[in-house]
């Protein structure tokens, strides 16, 4: 039985689901949480148990308190503790409309589940860790956080996405700030444009855009660039670095001329 949990929210698809298969192929107890999608979060659960490793499926929604409690009770009876968590459950807004359109109603929803669940999951996840460490539990929890390079970039028609994707960016340093005291590392990991479902509507822009030049890499992103990312830091390779925001965007940040 591993003795290294991790809970990653999404996980039946997109990039929650590479993650998740890259932490079981390595060892890793994985709880897979989602929301609506039953069946492939169980697939991907059976995937993990396939090559050797361990998963269990977990629905919650994690925009709402009592889910998030749920959840997290799973996990530690699943294996006593909580060793990493990856906030990558996300959503877009249902409908892209300008900044002046907004409505209170996306807004609301938007923040609840891309910042005000990763804040509160992460708050109760956190007081785990430290009890489990001051109980003797080995290794060295991390926290790794999926934000986006909308945390940076403007986009009019989902202003609500960038704002949540911005709030997260202060969330991980906030954390890691408060954590490193009880050997707690906190990490952002920054996707530029990924193919996924999330991404699946703007495919046909995104080739133009890519195709002239807007990544440095001319390519797409895909969900198992991320995970590499996820897996490295689980295995401890940034030990003396907290707060730090790890781009995986094909050179997307740089400004250029
Ligand atoms: P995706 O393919 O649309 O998958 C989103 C996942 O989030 C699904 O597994 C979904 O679960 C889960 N989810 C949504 N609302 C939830 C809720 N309230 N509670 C629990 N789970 C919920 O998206 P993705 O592209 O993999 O995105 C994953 C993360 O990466 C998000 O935080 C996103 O903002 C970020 N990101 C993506 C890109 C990109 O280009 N794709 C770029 C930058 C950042 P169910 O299917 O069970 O509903």
């Amino acid at each position: 039985m591993s003795e290294r949990v991790a809970l990653v929210t999404g996980a039946a698809r997109g990039i929650g689901r590479a993650i998740a298969l890259a932490l079981g192929a390595r060892g890793w107890s994985v709880v897979i949480n989602y929301r609506g999608s039953r069946d492939a979060a169980e697939t991907a659960a059976a995937e993990i148990g396939a090559s050797g490793g361990e998963a269990i499926s977990v629905q919650a929604d994690v925009s709402q308190a009592a889910d998030r409690d749920r959840l997290v009770e799973a996990a530690i009876a699943w294996r006593g503790g909580i060793d990493l968590l990856v906030n990558n459950a996300g959503v877009a807004p249902r409908r892209r409309a300008d900044l002046l359109e907004t409505s209170e109603e996306s807004y609301d929803e938007v923040m609840a589940i891309n910042l005000k669940g990763p804040f509160f999951l992460s708050q109760r996840i956190a007081r785990e860790m430290i009890r489990a460490r001051e109980a003797g539990r080995p290794g060295a929890p991390k926290i790794v956080n999926i934000g986006s390079i909308s945390a940076y970039t403007s986009s009019i028609s989902r202003s609500e996405y960038c704002l949540a994707k911005a709030g997260m960016g202060m969330m991980t340093q906030l954390f890691a700030d408060r954590l490193a005291q009880h050997g707690i590392n906190v990490y952002e990991v920054r996707p530029g444009i990924i193919a996924t479902d999330m991404t699946e509507g703007v495919t046909e822009k995104y080739d133009r855009l890519i195709a002239d030049g807007l990544t440095p890499i001319r390519r797409w992103g895909q969900p198992e660039d991320v995970a590499r990312i996820i897996a490295a830091l689980a295995d401890d390779a940034l030990p003396f670095s907290t707060g730090e925001v790890i781009n995986v965007d094909g050179g997307f940040h740089m400004r250029r001329l």
